[in-house]
């Protein structure tokens, strides 16, 4: 049994992490939640800068923060093939 959330993006069904998730919420995306490749592509931003567009704001504001800080990277089911942006901030 894992003991963290996993979550798939509800357009691509690509799973995504924590921080992606924390992403979601900062965008009020409540009822769907979707992967990193598909929330940049709806700002029109590259994946990474898009990771750091976030990362700005979610440092501004502690209730982001917290969950973000805590999340652990090495739980990130995209860190294997590189396509999450998790190790950038710590
Ligand atoms: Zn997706
Ligand atoms: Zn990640």
């Amino acid at each position: 049994m894992a003991d963290f959330f996993e979550y798939y993006c509800d357009s691509c069904d690509k799973p995504f992490c924590e921080r992606i998730h924390v992403m979601n919420l900062v965008l009020n995306n409540v009822e769907e939640e979707f992967c990193l490749e598909c929330l940049a592509q709806n700002e029109g931003l590259a994946g990474e800068a898009f990771y750091q567009w976030i990362l700005d704001y979610v440092e501004a504001r502690e209730c982001f923060k917290t969950p973000w800080d805590n999340f652990k990277f090495a739980l990130c089911p995209r860190i294997a093939d590189k396509s999450c942006f998790c190790k950038v901030t710590s």
